[in-house]
């Protein structure tokens, strides 16, 4: 039977020594995870507790015993809550490890460390250290103190905890880290199994099995920091840096499929679920944006580039910013796309609207004078392309001094919006209409032959002078008088707007009211 003890002592100095590989281990790896500082501490507290615990079960009188299971006490306290601040790294939740919540974990391991070195005096620990009769070696039993059942409570409490925190985040960890939480989860319950076995009084002579069983969770940590990349990187940190980005992100492969995804994006995107893994990213888009799925289709993963996509969401129009980054392997290959979307719509909507403004007459909302002129440039070099005819008018209210004068200037605001309201209701989208300057206006009509303007122009006298703007004051009536160019009146569009201006000027000093074409007045106009 003392070979039992033998082995049994061989088998937990392995397990010790384990440990120290593995606080090695975890030591070099602190750099690339924080997380890893709680490893080194719970592999040197184990190393303390089973090398202990060895020289216990080794010892040849009581007094050694004694001895050893205080020494075990320098680690043994501090293993579990050690353990669920390595939990509290893993799954991100690093924020509540500080210089508050540190100390208050570690307070009760503390007294339990000083409670076993002091016991002599009080007892409190352990009642009573005593040989157990029925073993075939020497094997000390306990009887327990009431901080026995403190320190038992709270090893117990922390792992409970710990795996609890893990259970919970279980599902919202991606596949590749469970193996890493498996191991943790592991390392937390089976010592804690072994621990319960112990205090039912179910392992053989009483012997501590926790030692033994923690030789297979310090294997299993190790094999994980090699083979699944545990602490080589802060695994959940860097998920949830991932998970909690605003941006929304999209990981597909080379071949274009989704790999990954944040809530972000699921939130952006209310097609996007979890069954669009393995499914082309396209097909997402297809359904999302026009813009969205034509970027994603005519851009290509290695090189970098953006677009902006219009994005209806119950009925409101948004904008994003798609970013497509490559996502390179260690050695520089690009084994996929991300593709980041940013919500613009503020920036967008502001944008568009500064850009209205800068475009618009602010009292009429037509276009300005500058405006004006630059689209009626563009619309003449593309009439001038396509030999098709083009068309000004310029219209000028008549006697508006005295309407400001009878009326204020506040009526003499309406009245020009009422009549670029009738005007705006002649014309097509494609008919810049401008501001010119004063109460004078502006229409320029691609493709528009100079007769046709002016029955155009016609229509537009005749509704203002039929058309009284109505007012607190009573109806106030007003006329207006236009001059019709078209593009053979001069080469370029100033050469144009003169010739029509001089045609309005006919039209004035014809008794006002009148329509003038660059060349006769038209037949149809008031006297
Ligand atoms: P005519 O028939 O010869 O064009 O006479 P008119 O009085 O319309 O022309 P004139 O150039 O003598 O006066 C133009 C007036 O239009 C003077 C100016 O105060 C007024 N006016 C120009 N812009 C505005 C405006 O934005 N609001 C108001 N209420 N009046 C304006
Ligand atoms: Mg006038
Ligand atoms: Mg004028």
């Amino acid at each position: 039977m003392g070979s039992l003890n033998t082995d049994y002592i061989v088998i937990i100095s392995f397990s010790g020594v384990l440990h120290v590989f593995l606080a090695f281990l975890a030591y070099f790896r602190r750099a690339d995870f924080q997380g890893a500082k709680a490893f080194v501490a719970i592999a040197v507290t184990s190393a303390i507790y089973i090398f202990g615990y060895a020289l216990e079960l080794s010892s040849g009188t009581l007094n050694e015993i004694r001895f050893w299971t205080k020494a075990e006490y320098l680690g043994l306290p501090f293993i579990s809550p050690a353990d669920l601040v390595l939990v509290l790294y893993f799954v991100g939740l690093d924020k509540l490890v500080n210089r508050i919540t540190l100390p208050l974990l570690f307070a009760v391991p503390a007294v339990s460390c000083v409670m076993a070195l002091t016991n002599d005096a009080h007892h409190l620990l352990y009642r009573e250290i005593y040989l157990r009769p029925d073993t075939p070696f020497l094997t000390a039993d306990i009887v327990m103190g009431p901080w026995y059942i403190v320190h038992g409570s709270y090893t117990f409490g922390c792992l409970f905890a710990g795996a609890c925190i893990i259970i919970a985040k279980w599902n919202s960890m991606k596949h590749n880290y469970k193996w890493q939480m498996l191991t943790i989860l592991i390392g937390i319950l089976l010592p804690s199994a072994a621990s319960l076995a112990y205090l039912l009084g179910l392992s053989p002579y009483g012997m501590d099995p926790v030692p033994v069983v923690m030789s297979i969770t310090s294997t299993l940590y190790i094999l994980a920091i090699w083979s699944r990349g545990m602490l080589s990187a802060a695994p959940i940190a860097r998920e949830n840096l991932f998970a909690n980005l605003v941006d929304g992100v999209l990981v597909t492969d080379l071949s274009g499929r989704v790999i990954d995804y944040n809530p972000s994006a699921e939130r952006m995107i209310p097609e996007l679920d979890a069954s669009i893994i393995g499914k082309p990213l396209l097909l997402l888009m297809e359904q999302a944006s026009p813009e969205a799925a034509s970027f994603v289709r005519n851009s290509v993963p290695d090189i970098k580039s953006e677009t902006r996509a219009k994005w209806l969401r119950s009925g409101q129009t948004l904008h994003y910013l798609l970013r497509s980054t490559p996502v390179l392997k260690r050695g520089g290959g690009c084994v996929g796309r991300m593709i980041k979307l940013t919500d613009v719509t503020e920036q967008t909507v502001l944008q568009e609207k500064l850009r209205f403004m800068a475009t618009r007459d602010s009292l009429t909302g037509v276009y300005n004078r500058g405006y004006w002129l630059e689209q009626s440039r563009e619309a003449l070099a593309r009439c001038r392309q396509l030999e098709r005819p083009l068309s000004l008018i310029l219209l000028d209210a008549d006697h508006f001094k005295s309407i400001n004068d009878s009326y204020g200037h506040d009526i003499g605001d309406l009245a020009l919006r009422h009549m670029t309201g009738i005007g705006s209701g002649h014309l097509q989208d494609d008919c810049p209409f401008g501001r010119y300057g004063g109460e004078e206006f502006v229409i320029c009509l691609p493709g528009m032959p100079l007769e046709e303007a002016g029955q155009l122009a016609e229509a537009i006298r005749e509704e203002i002078a039929a058309s009284p703007l109505m007012t607190a004051k009573g109806p106030v009536s007003f006329t207006s008088s236009f001059g019709v160019a078209d593009d053979r009146s001069g080469s370029t569009l100033e050469e144009i707007l003169s010739a029509a201006d001089e045609a309005l000027y006919r039209s004035k000093h014809s008794g006002r009211n009148q329509v003038h074409l660059t060349r006769r007045r038209t037949a149809a106009s008031a006297p």
